[in-house]
């Protein structure tokens, strides 16, 4: 049977990152994808233009139209933009019988704008990421949800092991924003002592748009199908590796990846 995956985020009228990213790794990795808005952006490759925030009463019954009739085999979470937003979606995801969530913690878009209000954070740390099967910071979102300047792989670990005590089952920090000419880094580390890097050759491009969301989205699908964690995380890699290789140039900015199993 098809296995159904939900995304919990925002929209990208540009289509490479947000809902649209999510929904689109869904489809090519054979799971049926459902989603819940949480805030409309009109934005393209050169950046967000506006951004309008759902009420979180309709976030919160988008939710429990898809939960209340599918079997949702994974869920992650993207942009969530406000306090009450989060709050309403870790409240609503409780009263369902769990499944494995993946926390994207989506901050700042790389053109520079805010798709999280500064005083969500705490809600993020005390509401969501208890609940998070998997979180999938990149580095300067795991600065902020730490305190932690992470310059080193040794920082890198400390900081995960900081992730882990605020109550998520595993973290993979995304290693592409550290200065390193040659190679991205990524670490994984989970609760129950697994641990391992994926180091992969940086690929020369300006379309990656979206890749940590796709990523997430790659590992959710994954999850939903029955992969372990760790095996959901090695094959997101590949995906989302092989997508950046094959941007499609569109875009007169940082252009989509392209999505293709
Ligand atoms: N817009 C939305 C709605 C997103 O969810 C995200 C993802 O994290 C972004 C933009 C950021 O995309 P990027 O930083 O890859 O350009």
């Amino acid at each position: 049977m098809t296995s159904v995956t939900l995304t919990i985020a925002g929209s990208d009228s540009g289509g490479g990152a947000g809902i649209q990213a999510d929904l689109k790794t869904f489809q090519e990795l054979d799971t049926f994808g459902t989603s819940a808005l949480t805030a409309v952006t009109a934005q393209n490759t050169l950046g967000v233009h506006a951004v309008q925030p759902i009420e979180p009463a309709m976030v919160v019954s988008q939710i429990e139209a898809v939960l209340d009739d599918f079997t949702v085999g994974a869920a992650k979470t993207g942009m969530l933009f406000s306090s009450e937003i989060i709050e309403a979606v870790a409240d609503t995801l409780k009263r369902y019988p769990s499944f494995p969530l993946v926390i994207d913690p989506v901050m700042i878009a790389k053109g520079g704008s805010s798709l999280l209000q500064q005083n969500a954070i705490d809600a993020l740390k005390e509401q969501l990421i208890p609940l998070a099967t998997l979180l999938t910071p990149n580095i300067p979102e795991a600065e902020v949800l730490t305190g932690m300047s992470i310059k080193s792989l040794a920082h890198m670990e400390s900081a995960a092991q900081q992730l882990l005590q605020m109550g998520c089952t595993a973290v993979v920090m995304k290693g592409g924003h550290r200065e390193d000419e040659q190679f991205a880094e990524d670490l994984f580390m989970s609760a129950e002592g697994d641990y391992f890097l994926m180091k992969s050759e940086r690929i020369q491009t300006k379309d990656t748009h979206g890749t940590g969301c796709t990523f997430a989205a790659a590992i959710t699908a994954e999850l939903a199908k029955g992969a372990t964690i760790r095996d959901a995380v090695i094959k997101a890699k590949q995906f989302i590796q092989a997508a950046i290789e094959d941007g499609l140039g569109i875009g007169h900015g940082h252009g989509p990846t392209h999505h293709a199993a």
